[in-house]
């Protein structure tokens, strides 16, 4: 017997037109789907649902299954909706899925028709869907993007966590965010402010004095680098900064990724927040900082390990260590295993960090735009929804007042109000059950924000920042945001390295 697959994914259309949510859109399609198996009487053996919207593969997880299960060339055909559902990205990674199903010889089944890759014919006309869909992402892209730029230049606040001394809050009847001040926080900002730009104290002596007054920051504790941040982010003047970090495609192993790079001509917008400091303090700390003329060299950095204890090899298990270079030897720091007969190659601790700095960026990328879209309408509609709840369960309770009232004044009989009551009491149960059903689901909904309140800063943090950060500091940060890395080089020299994070990509 012939065996299939079905592959669901939403595409951006859906999540553009919001009106019908992703997985009301996903089932619509299963029942079509299925009508259509049962029909043509085949044998569909695993469905993939794929609920994040990445464009590029290495943020469909579901896809990267699909692919893999096709490589075993166990199956006859994929079963899908359409065939662009099948790509959205690079010419690259379309042809790599193309080459997939050709190679194992599995067959495309879309309700309209069956594309067979060895079929020299189907082969062309599927290129061209597939460059159809390209274009047609571009366009919708373009005009998520045009959707920011307004929000920004309406003073909105664009990110998804917010600054240390501020809180993000949903604009109450419009759409968008903006920040509100968390006192306590602000003090410190302020603090901040005057202690480098009127007390000339520097980054590192302030972040000492602050750990010292067991001030909390935003990742467990101050750094030069968390100071200097505070120092130079125009959103304490109550402006909102755009375009600061632009992200760049870059193609690696052939897959496209995204890369965020700092742009220093960013564009500033009044935000509709509240400042925090003044003008002139912020013009202070200005002149200090280009009268001292800040260098990144730092004074001798200690040679550390920043993977350590979280760092092994992805074949045997062992610690890799790292090794340093003797004076007479003209190389770089490198990582090996230490066990005995395993063939694991030795990798350059720079190669290594490398590799984990790109696959976190693109992690962080992705799950940005998760977290900002999808947790945030997912919050919205939750709002939305325990709003109509309270409203109608009010209005069962003004009913029950009031038939009350007509019993007192004897316009009901008992057995006209035992029968209505009876009624409203159970609408009431109902409201009653819905509501505290939301209000798990909200329980649950801040949980996880609450996960990603703590891992994304660190990444982000990390990032932004890693030539400036010593090697302690690293390992700090990477040991909130990782659990841990694999890493193996094969005796050709072939490196592949896995990251275990912490908190993993929510299908
Ligand atoms: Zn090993």
């Amino acid at each position: 017997m012939e065996l299939y697959l079905m592959y669901l994914r939403k595409s951006r259309m859906d999540l553009d037109f919001d009106e019908v949510s992703v997985r009301e859109t996903l089932n619509r399609h299963r029942k079509i789907l299925e009508a259509f198996c049962r029909e043509r009487k085949l044998n569909v053996v695993e469905v993939l649902e794929e609920v994040v919207s990445g464009e590029s593969l290495s943020s469909r997880p579901e896809m990267l299954r699909l692919l893999e299960l096709v490589n075993t060339g166990l199956y006859a055909g994929v079963i899908c909706i359409d065939i662009e559902r099948l790509s959205r990205g690079s010419s690259l990674e379309s042809g790599y899925i193309m080459q997939v199903f050709q190679a194992n010889n599995c067959k495309i089944v879309t309700p309209s028709k069956i594309y067979d890759l060895q079929n020299e014919a189907d082969e062309q006309f599927t290129d061209m869907k597939f460059m159809f869909s390209r274009y047609e992402l571009k366009t919708i892209t373009k005009r998520l993007v045009r959707g920011r730029n307004q929000s920004a230049s309406e003073g909105k606040f664009m990110g998804s966590i917010a600054p240390y001394g501020y809180r993000a809050y949903k604009l109450p009847g419009v759409k968008g965010n903006s920040l509100e001040i968390v006192p306590d926080e602000a003090k410190i900002v302020r603090m901040i402010y005057d202690m480098y730009g009127q007390q000339g104290i520097g980054y590192n002596t302030i972040a000492y004095q602050l750990n010292e007054m067991h001030i909390p920051s935003l990742n467990g504790s101050w750094g030069q680098t968390s100071i200097t941040n505070i120092l130079s982010n125009e959103v304490y003047l109550g402006k909102i900064r755009w375009r600061r970090e632009p992200t760049k495609r870059i193609i690696r192993d052939g897959m496209v990724v995204k890369k965020r790079v700092l742009n220093n001509n960013y564009e500033l917008y009044d935000g509709l927040h509240e400042p925090i400091i003044t003008q002139e303090q912020w013009e202070r700390v200005v002149s200090v900082r280009n009268s001292r003329n800040h260098s990144s060299v730092h004074s001798t950095k200690q040679l550390s390990n920043p993977f350590a204890t979280i760092l092994f090899c992805e074949k045997c298990g062992a610690t890799l260590k790292r090794n340093v270079p003797g004076k007479s030897q003209k190389t770089t720091p490198w990582y090996r295993c230490p066990t005995r007969g395993c063939d694991c190659r030795a990798i350059k601790c720079h190669v290594m960090e490398s590799s984990v700095i790109s696959a976190m960026e693109s992690w962080l990328h992705d799950y940005l735009i998760y977290i900002g879209s999808d947790v945030q309408s997912q919050n919205d509609h939750l709002e939305t929804a325990l709003g109509i709840i309270r409203s109608q369960l009010s209005d069962l309770q003004m009913q029950q007042d009031k038939i009350c009232d007509l019993l007192e004044k004897g316009v009901y009989t008992v057995e006209m109000f035992s029968k209505r009551n009876a009624s409203l009491v159970e609408e009431i149960r109902k409201a009653q059950t819905a509501e505290s059903d939301l209000l798990k689901k909200c329980e649950n909904q801040s949980q996880v924000e609450s996960e990603a309140g703590k891992i994304i800063p660190a990444t982000q943090h990390i990032l932004d920042n890693y030539e400036h950060l010593s090697p302690a500091e690293k390992n700090n940060l990477w040991k909130i945001v990782l659990e841990k890395v694999s890493a193996y080089r094969t005796p050709d020299g072939e490196l592949s390295v896995h990251i275990y994070l912490k908190l993993p990509m929510k299908k």
